[in-house]
């Protein structure tokens, strides 16, 4: 069977740019805005986001802070949670003081 065929191509991609961000720091993160220094922990990240049409190229990336990064995805993760969450646990935290 091949299986050649899915492996790298079809990735998001960003790491062969890590080196070539890396070698631009400092950086204004793209979720804070302040500088991502060397040495710190920071992920490749997309100015424009993938869902908005931007690719993954040198000119649609830039570094933010691992916790940014993070934090961000998490807004993402939070939004599908909670959607999910109010139709399932919705009447029983009607109960709930808060
Ligand atoms: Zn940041």
């Amino acid at each position: 069977m091949s299986k050649h065929h899915r492996d790298s191509k079809h990735t998001s991609g960003t790491y062969h740019l890590r080196p070539e961000i890396e070698a631009r720091l400092p950086l204004p993160c793209t979720e804070c805005g302040r500088p991502v220094e060397k040495g710190q922990k920071w992920h490749v990240a997309h100015l424009i986001p993938a869902s908005k049409g931007g690719r993954t190229t040198r000119q649609n990336t830039g570094a933010a802070h691992a916790m940014c990064n993070l934090r961000a995805g998490g807004k993402l993760g939070a939004k599908t949670t909670n959607g999910r969450r109010r139709s399932s646990a919705g009447a029983r935290e009607g109960i709930r003081p808060w």
